[in-house]
């Protein structure tokens, strides 16, 4: 499943592509993905030009020119790609796409732009899904209305985790991934953050907080490494946006190295530490942590 670094190295690879631009004519090619396509969406989007494409936690966000949004998310397995004007006539054709490793049945929305490029949406397991809806009242819609802060920029800081912890018995690891309190910040970056903090996933998260409600150093230390994490993960993504931009115009997912995230039997890569990484099972999710220099 694509994380939140992943989905804002998709963003960063279409705005280009998209911004400004108008859609000439939109190809939906099915009823629905994980859900039922809007009514009419083709039609709907057909000469609607994007102002900007932006993202809330993992969803990308294409504000239209008549006040709409087009919300897009891409489930388990789904992918964008950008086609330029000149293999525009290849779209649909086997060998193209077999060359960029994409089944054209997977294609489910295709979107032509007025600059003769065109955006492909591929979805092998079709989890992923689109929606329409207005601009004022997208910040109350289901999908964003209880969402928690974003965990890149000065969005999120120790102040807020420190009210939002504050007597919590709850696993520090499981609050972390709670979309209420910080949203879009996924299993893997959460097993990193932890790490590179030294805090044991199981601990409860209040233990961070003072008896004052103020942040411990501790939990500084925890905001600052989130942030870290992210930021370093959507730097990391650019780079193979380069790269995928250069080979086939493919964006979705990328490899990136982790520290402790699968990586179970390993040694710890902490210079001082002599531990070996292990993994078990919290609230459904598999944890890689070093039980002895987290603690
Ligand atoms: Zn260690």
């Amino acid at each position: 499943m694509p994380e939140l670094p992943e989905v804002e190295t998709v963003r960063r690879g279409l705005a280009p592509v998209m911004e400004g631009v108008t859609i000439r004519q939109a190809d939906v090619r099915r009823k629905n993905l994980r859900f039922d396509f809007p009514d009419q969406l083709a039609e709907r989007l057909q000469g609607r030009q994007v102002i900007s494409l932006g993202r809330r936690s993992k969803y990308l966000l294409a504000d239209l020119d008549d006040a709409q949004v087009l919300v897009m998310h891409l489930g388990m397995s789904g992918s964008f790609r950008v086609v330029e004007a000149e293999d525009a006539h290849l779209i649909g054709k086997e060998s193209f796409h077999r060359a960029r490793g994409k089944l054209p049945q997977h294609d489910h929305v295709v979107l032509h732009l007025t600059s003769g490029a065109s955006v492909l949406y591929n979805d092998p397991r079709r989890f992923g899904f689109f929606d329409l809806i207005p601009r004022a009242v997208l910040a109350e819609h289901p999908y964003f209305a209880k969402l928690g802060v974003e965990p890149v920029g000065n969005m999120l800081d120790a102040a807020y985790l420190a009210a939002r912890f504050s007597g919590k018995k709850t696993p520090l690891k499981t609050a972390l991934l709670d979309q209420h309190i910080i949203a879009g910040l996924g299993n893997i970056y959460v097993c990193e953050a932890l790490y590179r903090s030294g805090l044991d996933p199981k601990r409860a998260a209040g233990s961070l907080v003072t008896k004052a409600g103020k942040a411990s150093a501790k939990l500084q230390l925890l905001t600052d490494e989130i942030r870290a994490t992210i930021a370093e993960a959507i730097e990391a993504g650019g780079s193979t946006l380069r790269d995928h931009t250069r080979a086939d115009g493919s964006l979705g997912y990328f490899q990136h190295r982790f520290k402790v995230y699968d990586r179970e039997g390993d040694p710890c890569q902490n210079e001082a530490c002599s531990g070996t990484i292990e993994r078990f099972t919290q609230s459904g999710r598999s944890t890689f942590f070093c039980p002895k220099c987290q603690k």
